[in-house]
């Protein structure tokens, strides 16, 4: 049965979720209050957790999910109009200070291809990437061509609710008439909407990033440091250095003194960089929840309310798994993952450290 769909949130858990059910024969809206993708423009777009072995199973089950569907889902959004630019190019890990012996034992339990470089130097082969300003470029595309519908800078401020359903989201004065309503307000979704409870324990984590011009470097893989710091090349040349992990609030800027520590270490990493400028900087807000888990579900006060947030730093590779998986739960199919760890319930089991 063809319902109509109404998606709070343009993000990619917003957009992915649209694709996902207009590829179902479903109808869609997604409202967003700035331009769509705007956030998940920001990222790195590594396709992996850093580092696997690091996370909770949950984490990894929907990852890897989304680390293999990512390479088709790649190309049938190219066939809708735009190259996200997957790129299965590697990451090299330096591992001092990391249990290397722990790490590839944990990589051959989990079929998780990996091997050792040097004492201090792991090669994961399976992970890849893929450009973000690309991604929400493709799946908004991908989107209108299916038939569904964008609007931007439309606040959604309160749904209407009648007998315990929503009936109609509301924005300034206009209203939205939906069947189902999906909230995907990425680091936002801890707020209150409208006399909804706010999705348990989520909230903003800031990260800042470096740009470097092609020419910069010769890297062709991604290099991760066990403390955090990551070294993305871009097909084109360009080269991202990144992120830190900040506990700001809404507070989207970027600061020179971080910017400065975040140059000297990349340079450090990759001393080919010394003598060069980054070109460009800026600084995103991840939909932080403890231990990177998020939540999948319906919302526990409304039928047709659904929540797909909390993603934190993994949003982009979870995005076809966890859009999959709520649209199973709302279509009434079966899962393909076990949907409890994801749960509205199970959410407010955790707390954050
Ligand atoms: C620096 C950085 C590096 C990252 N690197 C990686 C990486 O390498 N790999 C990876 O997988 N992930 C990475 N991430 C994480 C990933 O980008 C996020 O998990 C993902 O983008 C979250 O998407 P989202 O749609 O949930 O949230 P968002 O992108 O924040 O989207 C939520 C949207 O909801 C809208 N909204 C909020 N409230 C309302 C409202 N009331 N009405 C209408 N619209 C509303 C907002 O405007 C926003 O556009 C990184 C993130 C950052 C910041």
């Amino acid at each position: 049965m063809k319902r109509n769909f109404f998606i709070i949130g343009g993000g990619v858990a917003g957009l992915s979720v649209a694709y996902a059910l207009l590829r179902q024969g479903q109808a869609v809206t997604v409202a967003d209050h700035r331009q769509p993708g705007q956030s998940s423009w920001a990222g790195a777009g590594i396709l992996c957790p850093l580092l696997p072995w690091d996370y909770e199973e949950a984490v990894n089950r929907l990852a890897f999910e989304g680390m293999r569907a990512w390479p088709d889902w790649a190309a049938a959004l190219a066939r809708e109009g735009i190259d996200a630019e997957y790129w299965a190019c590697g990451m090299e890990v330096v591992a001092e200070g990391l249990d290397s012996d722990a790490a590839l034992a944990w990589c051959r339990q989990h079929d998780f291809p990996a091997g050792q470089l040097s004492e201090n130097r792991l090669w994961l082969p399976d992970v890849a990437q893929m450009r973000n300003p690309r991604l929400v470029t493709a799946l908004s595309t991908a989107v209108i061509s299916l038939g569904g519908a964008i609007l931007p800078e439309r606040k959604i401020t309160d749904l209407h609710m009648k007998d315990g359903r929503a009936v109609a989201a509301l924005a300034g004065q206009s209203e939205y008439v939906a069947d189902v309503f999906v909230w995907a307000g990425g680091a936002w979704a801890g707020q209150v909407l409208g006399g909804m409870a706010p999705v348990p324990n989520t909230r903003p984590v800031r990260g800042q990033m470096l740009l470097y011009a092609p020419g910069s470097h010769t890297l062709k893989h991604i290099v991760y440091r066990h403390d955090g710091l990551y070294l993305v090349p871009r097909r084109d040349g360009h080269l991202l250095a990144g992120s830190t992990v900040e506990d700001v609030g809404f507070d989207a800027g970027t600061t020179p003194e971080i910017l400065h520590q975040l140059h000297k270490a990349a340079c450090d990493l990759l001393p080919e960089l010394c003598g060069h400028r980054p070109v460009r900087s800026w600084a995103g807000l991840r939909p932080g929840s403890p231990n990177n888990i998020p939540v999948i579900d319906r919302h526990p006060a409304y039928d047709n309310v659904w929540v797909n947030t909390g993603h934190f730093r993994y949003g982009v590779t979870m995005a076809p798994a966890g859009s999959r998986l709520l649209v199973e739960q709302m279509l009434g199919l079966s899962p393909h993952i076990d949907p409890a760890p994801y749960s509205w319930q199970a959410a407010l089991g955790r707390s954050w450290q």
